[in-house]
């Protein structure tokens, strides 16, 4: 069956803790992104999008049926970003490409904190690579780089949905918590696919 599936997390559902709780990944990974997969499964239904990857359906998409597929793919994407916290940062190679563009680590996480902060309203921030150097980049509800032939090496979700169980208003305060789960090895691994 050319269905749409929700993948597994790659973590247990209490491994982000305390930085994002058991409850908020059963509603958000549970309920949020397993309602954007069903919903594309219905409105695919007798389509020509039946049977295409997500990554085909994104490309070619627009109003609900892309809203929905690129969530799917966005929310994917972020889970496979994250690990337990209290983990080494590595010195690897997108460590280095980002003192490079950035100056220092440290300026790299002002620049994306301050993308993950003032992004008005639902939406998600992103560090990409792009003609071979990184770049920060926002976009609005369910965009994603992929359509602006960027590729994602990192994301944060700053959807309400994504911290209000938590954090309640502090987004700030979630998007401080975040960095400490930010999953460098899979980043890495990103950055280094053609
Ligand atoms: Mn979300």
């Amino acid at each position: 069956m050319a269905t749409i599936i929700l993948p597994a997390l790659p973590f247990l559902p209490d491994a982000l803790e305390p930085v994002i709780s058991q409850k908020t990944i059963e509603f958000h990974y549970g309920k949020h992104h397993q309602a954007y997969v069903n919903n594309l499964n219905n409105l695919i239904k007798d389509t020509a999008f039946f049977g295409l990857s997500l990554e085909q359906i994104i490309m070619r998409s627009e109003g609900s049926i892309f809203n929905n597929a690129a969530q799917v793919w966005n929310h994917t994407f972020y889970w496979d970003s994250l690990r337990a916290p209290g983990q080494q940062t590595p010195d690897n190679e997108v460590h280095k490409a980002i003192i490079s563009e950035f100056g220092s680590f440290e300026g790299f996480l002002e620049k994306f904190t301050a993308a993950s902060t003032t992004l008005f309203g639902a939406g998600w921030a992103w560090l990409i690579k792009k003609d071979n150097k990184l770049e920060i980049a926002q976009t609005g509800n369910a965009e994603t780089p992929m359509r602006k032939g960027q590729k994602a090496l990192l994301t944060i979700d700053v959807w309400e949905h994504a911290y209000y169980l938590d954090y309640q208003n502090r987004r700030p305060d979630y998007i401080k918590e975040f960095m400490k789960i930010i999953n460098w090895d899979v980043v890495n691994d990103r950055f280094l696919e053609v």
